[in-house]
């Protein structure tokens, strides 16, 4: 089975990518043993992710390890934010506070007419010598006035879906997968390398 090393630990991207590729074994970070916090302090998607694909490509390098990685950086972009909070997600509010994040978010967007957004997702397939490339997904839909579902995680329970009728939080792991901005990017990934 062909390997990908995925340059994120957080357990909910993991877990997608394990339900969409199927035909790979996706090991972590830290299942290749790598620990160090990544400073992601680029100014776009596409920065951010070419940061960790970098870092974890170098660190497998000095092992001697040869290994496609694979870095996914996504966010939620909110059009009367102004895109925000954009490649801040994570930290709208709160270093990955997720309650503190979503209700910063509704905080934002109280007098709001519009309450468009969409979730994008930029993958970068990095090879050893550092060559890669990337590809993107988007979602749309917009913004509910409160908690709705609980699957999921971060803005997922927030953001209503316009293909599903529902927020991501009320979806199933397979209704979210079939929309969702990671699907997309991974499916662009899929048939690139097929
Ligand atoms: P990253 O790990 O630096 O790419 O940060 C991504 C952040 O964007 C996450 O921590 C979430 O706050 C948000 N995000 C990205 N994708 C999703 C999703 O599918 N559902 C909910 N929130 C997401």
């Amino acid at each position: 089975m062909k390997k990908i090393i995925l340059a994120s630990n957080n357990k909910h991207k993991v877990e997608e990518f394990k339900q969409m590729l199927t035909d790979y074994e996706i090991l972590t970070m830290e299942e290749v043993g790598y620990y160090d916090d990544i400073v992601e302090d680029g100014e776009t998607f596409l920065d951010n992710a070419i940061i960790k694909a970098k870092a974890v490509t170098k660190f497998l390098n000095e092992k001697g390890i040869n290994a496609t990685v694979v870095a996914d950086d996504s966010g939620l972009c909110v059009n009367a934010l102004g895109g925000a909070p954009g490649v801040h997600s994570a930290r709208y509010a709160g270093d990955h506070n997720t309650e503190a994040n979503r209700q910063k978010l509704l905080d934002e967007l109280k007098d709001k007419q519009d309450r468009s957004a969409y979730f994008v997702t930029v993958l970068v397939e990095m090879q050893n010598d550092y060559s890669y490339n990337y590809y993107e997904g988007k979602t749309f839909g917009h913004i509910t006035k409160e908690v709705l579902g609980n699957t999921g995680f971060a803005y997922d329970p927030l953001f209503y879906s316009d293909e599903l009728g529902k927020t991501f939080g009320q979806a199933s792991p397979e209704q979210k997968n079939s929309v969702s901005h990671r699907a997309r990017a991974i499916q662009k990934l899929k048939e690139k390398r097929c």
